[in-house]
């Protein structure tokens, strides 16, 4: 267990997953935040453990004054794709849409959205504040009656808010083979019928051959939506807007500096703790 600064609980969780890390579950703790961070191995290796990882932050330079590492636990083998199912819990991803686990229904009123998300292996359960921004920008941008394209729709959770809110075709793609099958079945279990006003492909932007959308968006790190953003300008109709969520404000002004690139300029912007989303559209 590490004490850390809430500022770089994000960055620390990612070296602790390239560290070899199978799951890190993530606690407020006052001014700073707790990360409970799993490793599969042998009970007599939890020191070791523990003293490369700090070793691997320090030389990433993630480990600051005043981080501790608290005593952990040892547990037995267990089936990590059920245990974290403890952790998952209904959440309010915006003011009106709220994103919870098929086993824990919850009633919502006249104008909310209860989206219901089987997580499997896919990123995607409301919780995270790339997807809550993500769907705060998808709200603002008016997608009844459009056609939309979700790059890296991951358990689907947007391409099923875009649905909900009436757009008329959804194209949702994600290069990862195994959260396709997520996907669809977390569209057939919020959409049903209307499950046919989509389509989900394993790939990215180059699976959509020539067509083009009013509303597309994108959940996935800066560096990796990068060499899409030529793509997407060029998929995009006239007036329509491109929303990119998944990015770190930190990268606000470089992300930017692409998009002009690529012939995007930035519109209205939305934050939380760090994290950044925008809608974009092509220059006149
Ligand atoms: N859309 C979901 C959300 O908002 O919660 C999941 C977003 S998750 C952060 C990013 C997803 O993008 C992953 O499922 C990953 O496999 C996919 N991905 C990464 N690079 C991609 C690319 N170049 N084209 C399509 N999908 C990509």
């Amino acid at each position: 267990m590490l004490l850390v600064p809430r500022n770089l609980a994000d960055d620390i969780a990612a070296e602790c997953f390239d560290y070899g890390s199978c799951g890190v579950h993530t606690e407020d703790a006052g001014a700073q935040v707790r990360l409970n961070v799993y490793f599969e191995a042998p009970a007599g290796e939890l020191q070791t453990l523990n003293a490369g990882l700090i070793q691997g932050l320090s030389a990433a330079g993630l480990w600051p004054d005043g981080a501790q590492v608290l005593p952990g636990d040892v547990e037995l083998e267990r089936d990590w794709n059920e245990a974290w199912k403890e952790f998952y819990r209904p959440v309010w991803a915006t003011e009106n849409i709220v994103v919870h686990p098929p086993w824990l229904p919850v009633m919502v009123e006249a104008g909310q959205m209860a989206i219901a998300i089987d997580p499997a292996m896919a990123f995607g359960t409301g919780g995270h504040e790339s997807t809550q921004l993500a769907l705060q920008a998808i709200e603002h941008a008016g997608c009844s009656g459009r056609r939309c394209l979700d790059i890296g729709t991951g358990s689907g959770v947007l391409s099923i808010a875009l649905v909900r809110l009436g757009a008329q075709h959804v194209t949702a793609v994600d290069i990862d083979p195994v959260v396709i099958d997520n996907a669809k079945r977390n569209f057939q279990v919020n959409l049903g019928a209307e499950a046919a006003r989509t389509r989900l492909l394993t790939g990215s932007i180059d699976c959509i051959r020539g067509d083009s959308f009013d509303v597309i968006v994108a959940n996935i790190e800066s560096y990796l939506v990068r060499p899409l953003l030529p793509a997407i300008a060029a998929a995009l109709r006239p007036g329509g807007v491109a929303l990119f969520s998944g990015l770190l404000e930190s990268e606000s002004e470089r992300f930017t500096e692409w998009l002009a690139e690529a012939g995007l300029l930035v519109g209205k912007t939305w934050s939380k703790n760090n994290w950044l989303s925008c809608s974009s559209q092509a220059y006149c």
